[in-house]
């Protein structure tokens, strides 16, 4: 029945009302209407009065409250006039939908429409003659009830609309939130945009929705992310301390704005007609924050259909803003993600140069960090950086940004700086914050920072470039070490483009196949050839010969390394295998960069070079590894090396002093040879500080039994003071400048003839201390097998003969400088049989038979003093002999 709407001509029939009723009614209408005024004013005083209906109009004001009763009059004066005419009847149930609206109960209302009776009975009674009375008073009375019939029609129409646009908002929300699904991240983040696109099209009401986000708290601008039913005049919406939509973000209150308020901003005066009322929704998560608003076309919507449908909007708006948080930050460190980073770093470059500020762009890089992931494993990386995180942070201003770009790479941004001090303080306290030790598995940790810096706008390029820029300075940094800081300077920027360009020039040496081999002989300190170093070239068309100064930069570069290998093993090879056919043995040294040591197919491309020229014997190769170039990842190195001594292929340290591991590649590498560096030979007769380090170098070099070549050999006076020291080989132009390789065996035949008259043997005699050494080794030996003491390293080992101090000693200089007598190989022997015994002693001991292993300790006494007294008497010989050439002159041939 509600559903059927009132028609006028049926409300009047359905009210009993004749034509001659209302004709009745048109001759004495103009009585009541007189007291319109008063009934008015009487009709408010009741509501008034009654607790029911006063609190509808609590908030009114005096001259709204006057208003309505002027409304209230002439709804009298016109239900008499209008006799529930068609006007009327719609005039009343928009007044019914309005009373919906305002929240006005129809029910309190209707039991008002007494005091209309009250005010017209005695005018009935008194003015209208007594026939026409009663009929009259049906009249009035239905009159009443048409009116509150049509009002309460309005109501009830409006009621109804109300709860199927409730409905129609509650079942948009219910089918987004339904679709939220908690593990789908990216399907989620939309779903504030699928709300927006919904509601206009499901609402009767609804004409625009959409939202904003800022992403960077603090931020002054607000960027329309979506937008349905309407297209917003403004992508982007700027602080303005008087928009309501900035008012609803900074208050984190709801605002409701009619577009038709001329204090309303322009952008939302312009969403008129179609949209009357504005509300906006604000909601955050972490430091994002958004707005969203919806728009309707009619005024006193949002109040009508009630706030609690909308706060779900802003829920929502929460969920995506935490999906997004989640998509856009580190899910160990917690802070912004590469994304993140870059959008804020977009940010700071734009307010910076709108403010003239200065802004600082710094990448940081961890040093050491993955030896401490490769020797605790990953979670205790990950713990490391989670703490490293935290100390950075704790360094930073409000306003400034920690970004995790991957691996243990950081960004940050230090927007608004107000001098260069600034951020090398800042900077400085990071560095120092970084390098305090860290607790590990019970260990202590050191790690510290490199960071790359430039500044915005002193180096004003594009975000990308800013970046490419930090870390151009962050190279620098780390090449200098490490644990600083490095500005990024327009040299940089220069190193960077010849760096380029010299990679490109050696891309095009392999493209071209115009990569040649040049070879460099290596003399021993006896004067003969012991081998040669291949050295590249390209053979350029147009520039002629290049070296590898020309093209640096890509020696050691991923792309190329292991190309540029391959192509070097096979021609070396191929060389020294001729060269063999050709009756000259010579060792081949090769230069292998660290990028493809480290490459895992290096053992396989190594293994198919050797077996593809057989002639040349594996132990005539010998790889150099410089120094210079650090070996990120030591224990494959280490590993991949002693694959290649398994092969029999030697190892032998390149330029060696120059980097910052020299004695920790001495101990932990398996090299066969040092190569001293050029830098520091060069200088050695006029630096005092550079001779040392050469001493230094050969003398451990002779101590482990590995050789020493000394590089950028250039005058005789070198020579001599290298050969003196006991350095075993020499390499320079003082001999040869690198030469094709077919000009090897001629220039070899020359050399032979040349003499060079270098003393045979060192003047630093490293063979007492050694001596002592092994003196206390035995002895502790034999007091452990006494008094079952802990025994001395490497003395029971399988190859302890060949590791000991005097084994390595008897391998390297003493066989050097005694190998050819006849005395020396008994020595060998003893040597050998210490070991045995000592090994044989052990077993006993361990066996439980003490008497047997002491009795083999003493053997092993008796057999080192015989082996010491040989060794003592051959030194003996040998400096008698010196002493006799010198006499005669014949030293210095
Ligand atoms: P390096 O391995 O230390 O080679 C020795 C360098 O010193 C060579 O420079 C050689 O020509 C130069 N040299 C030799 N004797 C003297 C001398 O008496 N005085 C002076 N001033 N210099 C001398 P080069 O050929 O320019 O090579 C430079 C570097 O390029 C090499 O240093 C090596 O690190 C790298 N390199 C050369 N060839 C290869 C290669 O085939 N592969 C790789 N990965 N690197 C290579
Ligand atoms: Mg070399
Ligand atoms: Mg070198």
């Amino acid at each position: 029945m509600s559903n059927i709407p009132i028609k006028p001509d049926n409300l009047v029939q359905f009210l009993g009302l004749s034509r001659d009723d209302l004709r009745l009614l048109d001759q004495h209408w103009g009585l009541f209407a007189q007291g319109a005024e008063t009934l008015a004013r009487d009709f408010y005083h009741y509501l008034f009065s009654h607790p029911a209906t006063a609190a509808t109009f609590r908030d009114y004001s005096e001259a709204q409250i006057e208003a309505l009763i002027q409304r209230q009059a002439e709804h009298g004066y016109g239900l008499l006039h209008n006799r529930l005419d068609a006007s009327w009847q719609m005039a009343m149930q928009q007044l019914g939908a309005k009373h919906h609206y305002l929240g006005i109960d129809p029910a309190w209302l209707a039991g008002a429409y007494t005091i209309y009776w009250r005010h017209w009975q005695p005018v009935l009674e008194k003015f209208v003659p007594a026939q026409d009375r009663s009929q009259l008073g049906r009249i009035l009375i239905s009159l009443l009830m048409g009116d509150l019939m049509c009002q309460l029609s309005g109501y009830a129409r409006a009621s109804r609309e109300t709860d199927s646009e409730r409905s129609a908002v509650f079942d948009v929300l219910l089918d987004t939130l339904a679709s939220t699904r908690m593990e789908n991240n990216t399907e989620n983040s939309s779903l504030l945009q699928v709300l927006c696109e919904r509601l206009p099209r499901k609402s009767r009401y609804i004409t625009l929705a959409g939202y904003f986000l800022c992403s960077h708290q603090g931020h002054d601008v607000l960027t329309l992310e979506a937008s349905a039913g309407m297209r917003l005049a403004k992508p982007t919406l700027s602080f303005a301390s008087e928009d309501p939509c900035w008012v609803a973000l900074k208050q984190n209150q709801i605002v409701v704005q009619l577009t038709d308020d001329p204090s309303a901003p322009q952008w939302i005066q312009q969403l008129r007609p179609r949209v009357k009322e504005l509300v906006f929704l604000p909601f955050a998560s972490g430091d994002l924050q958004g707005v969203g608003f919806i728009g309707a076309r009619a005024e006193g919507y949002f109040q009508r259909i009630g706030s609690d449908y909308f706060e779900a909007f802003a829920h929502l708006g929460e969920i995506v803003l935490q999906l997004r948080n989640r998509m856009l930050r580190d899910p160990l460190t917690k802070v912004p993600n590469r994304l993140l980073f870059m959008d804020r770093l977009e940010i700071a470059r734009r307010q910076a140069s709108r403010e003239e500020s200065l802004l600082g762009v710094v990448l940081l890089d961890l040093d050491g960090f993955k030896p401490v992931n490769d020797r605790f494993g990953h979670g205790a990386g990950d713990r490391l950086l989670v703490s490293i995180t935290q100390r950075i942070r704790q360094c930073l201003r409000s306003g400034d940004t920690l970004g995790r770009l991957g691996g243990d790479e950081f960004g940050l941004l230090f927007p608004a700086l107000s001098s260069l001090d600034d951020l090398d303080m800042v900077c400085a306290r990071i560095l120092e914050a970084v390098r305090k030790p860290l607790e590990m598995d019970g260990e202590r940790v050191n790690v510290s920072a490199s960071l790359g810096v430039t500044i915005y706008p002193l180096d004003d390029v594009s975000v990308e470039t800013l970046l490419a820029h930090a870390d151009l300075a962050l190279y620098a940094a780390k090449n200098q070490g490490g644990d600083q800081l490095s500005l990024y300077s327009l040299t940089l920027d220069e190193a960077a483009q010849n760096a380029a360009k010299m990679r490109r020039t050696l891309e095009k040496g392999l493209q071209n196949h115009t990569l040649v081999l040049y070879y460099q002989p290596i003399i021993n300190s006896f004067g003969g050839v012991s081998g040669v170093e291949s050295l590249i070239r390209i053979l350029d068309p147009e520039q002629g010969l290049l070296g590898p100064a020309a093209f640096w930069a890509g020696l050691d570069h991923h792309r190329y390394a292991r190309d540029l290998g391959i192509f070097v093993m096979d021609a070396a090879f191929r060389q020294g295998q001729t060269w063999q056919q050709q009756g000259l043995s010579l060792r081949v040294s090769i230069n292998i960069s660290a990028h493809h040591l480290l490459d895992a197919r290096f053992l396989s491309d190594l293994e198919a070079a050797l077996a593809k020229y057989p002639g040349l014997a594996p132990e005539q190769i010998e790889i150099e590894i410089t120094e210079s170039a650090p070996l990120h990842d030591l224990s494959q190195a280490q590993e991949r090396l002693n694959a290649c001594n398994r092969l029999g292929v030697r190892i032998a340290l390149d330029d060696f002093g120059t980097g910052n591991a020299s004695l920790t590649y001495l101990q932990q590498l398996p090299a066969q040879s040092v190569k001293l560096d050029q830098s520091f030979v060069r200088d050695m007769i006029n630096d005092p500080k550079d001779l040392a380090i050469v001493a230094a170098v050969i003398t451990a070099s002779r101590m482990l039994g590995l050789d020493v070549i000394a590089e950028g050999v250039e005058t005789e006076a070198h020579a001599k003071l290298l050969a003196k020291m006991g350095c075993s080989h020499l390499q320079g132009y003082l001999f040869a400048k690198p030469m094709p390789g077919e000009d090897i065996p001629l220039w070899v035949q020359r050399f032979k003839g040349l003499g060079l008259g270098l003393p045979s043997h060192s003047s630093i005699d490293i063979l007492p201390t050694l001596l002592e050494g092994h003196a206390q080794r035995t002895e502790s030996f034999l007091q452990a097998l006494c008094e079952q003491n802990t025994i001395p390293l490497h003395v029971l080992d399988e190859d302890a003969e060949d590791k000991c101090h005097l084994g390595r000693w008897l391998k390297g200089d003493g066989s050097l400088r005694f190998g050819d007598l006849p005395e020396f190989l008994p020595i060998l022997q003893r040597h050998e049989k210490i070991h045995q015994l000592a090994r044989q002693a052990k077993h006993f001991l361990d066996n439980g038979e003490k008497a047997k292993a002491m009795s083999l300790g003493s053997l092993l006494e008796l057999e080192n003093g015989k082996m010491i007294g040989e060794l003592r008497e051959l030194v003996y010989d040998e400096g008698e002999l010196q002493a006799e050439n010198h006499a005669c002159g014949c030293d210095e041939r």
